[in-house]
């Protein structure tokens, strides 16, 4: 058995523009980042509120190493589960206004993990288009029957209710802020379906915690459905600017998740400082709301400095994506920017659909109006906004 099939296949990936590659980061994450011995204005991260290099964050985490050491040890179940696990599963459920909450190392597995755990053979899944990859691997895993509606479309999520009528369990399942496209999904809509069809609703709020609602607990707050979402899905790892993913809901649902989510049993806890960083997070985001509003600032500054161009994209959150099409085309843009000192990948597929290719914009709530015009002055430089007559 040879294993050119390797070399063929990257060889392929390369003339399609699809070839991906690690670009190195040589100092911490912030608004500008050091690449190549060089400072990039970065548009690419998901540390929306600047938190992943914040005094009192890293603090916080060298302060738990003093006092708890570094590993975990072993998995939550057998000796790895300690007084910050515990402490920040506390604050998470307080957070998003549910009884209890479950951590797992990633909120990708986290996905994977509460899926495969609460639905199999027999039952239906049905979720977004455009829904998170985390999610959708997820289903596949489980063994369930998944079936998919078209982006947003509630009135189609219906028609797959109806037609599933018969299965012994149908959970709805969605992202609240879609992260290649920055816009929201319709929670109220969703939820009033979902109650018709006794359907139970699972919510991934990744990129919405610290970001929407008042006290920036997320989406459930924003659209104010504190109890109506059965499992609550979140990631530390996005404005949090930590690591770690969890679900939020009732404590049956955690103590189940404790004894059949393959992705908590089977794998080692996370570092306690990583969770002594996310509870001072959390704790930043409750005492600063001004943190939340300036990067709402930023998001209206953009939003408004892009309205002159006839291709500017819908502005619903910290995620803003300059659709190009093809790959090549996007790489180019990508490039042309990188040139101008600016860092913002081609997002390709199959990480969203082919002719789709873009650049996805991320805000930060320390990048200055400063940044943002540069920004636009080196889009317009490379042709990627068009200017309405
Ligand atoms: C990033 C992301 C995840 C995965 O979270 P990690 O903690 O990075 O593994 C899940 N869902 C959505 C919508 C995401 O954007």
């Amino acid at each position: 058995m040879s294993i050119d099939f390797i070399s063929d296949e990257l060889k392929e990936l390369k003339d399609r523009a699809l070839l991906r590659h690690l670009r190195t980061v040589e100092g911490p994450q912030d608004s500008y980042i050091q690449v190549n011995g060089k400072s990039y204005l970065s548009f690419c991260s998901n540390n929306y509120l600047g938190l992943a290099n914040h005094p009192r964050i890293k603090e916080a985490a060298i302060e738990a190493i003093h006092r708890y050491g570094w590993g975990a040890g072993a998995s939550r179940l057998v000796s790895g589960n300690m007084t910050l696990h515990e402490e920040l599963e506390k604050k998470i459920a307080e957070f998003k206004g549910t009884e209890a909450a479950l951590l797992f190392p990633t909120g990708y597995v986290a996905n994977l993990g509460a899926l495969c755990a609460l639905t199999g053979k027999g039952d239906v899944v049905i979720g977004d288009k455009l829904n998170h990859a985390s999610i959708i691997d997820g289903c596949r895993q489980s063994g369930a029957t998944f079936r998919i509606y078209p982006h947003n479309d509630v009135c189609h999520l219906e028609t797959l209710l109806k037609r599933h009528a018969s299965f012994r369990r149908r959970l709805i399942v969605t992202d609240s802020v879609f992260s290649m496209d920055g816009d929201t999904a319709p929670l109220p809509e969703i939820v009033e379906v979902a109650g018709r069809y006794d359907a139970l609703i699972m919510v991934d709020d990744a990129h919405a915690l610290g970001v929407f609602g008042q006290q920036g607990k997320g989406m459930i707050e924003h659209c104010n459905l504190h109890g109506k979402i059965d499992i609550i899905m979140g990631s530390m790892s996005k404005a949090l600017g930590s690591i770690g993913g969890f679900i939020a809901g009732d404590r049956n649902l955690i103590d189940f998740l404790k004894n059949k989510a393959r992705s908590f049993i089977y794998t080692t806890a996370l570092p306690p400082a990583a969770c002594a960083a996310s509870l001072a997070a959390l704790e930043l985001i409750r005492e600063n709301p001004s943190l939340r509003e300036k990067l709402w600032d930023n998001i209206t500054y953009l939003k408004s400095r892009l309205s002159q161009y006839k291709n500017a994209p819908a502005v619903q959150s910290p995620i803003i994506p300059l659709v190009i099409g093809t790959a090549e085309e996007t790489l180019r843009v990508s490039e042309k920017l990188y040139q101008c000192n600016i860092l913002i990948p081609a997002i390709r597929p199959p990480t969203v659909p082919a002719g789709t290719s873009r650049l996805r914009i991320s805000l930060m709530a320390t990048h200055t109006t400063n940044d943002i015009d540069r920004l636009i002055e080196a889009f317009e430089k490379t042709g990627a906004l068009i200017v309405a007559v």
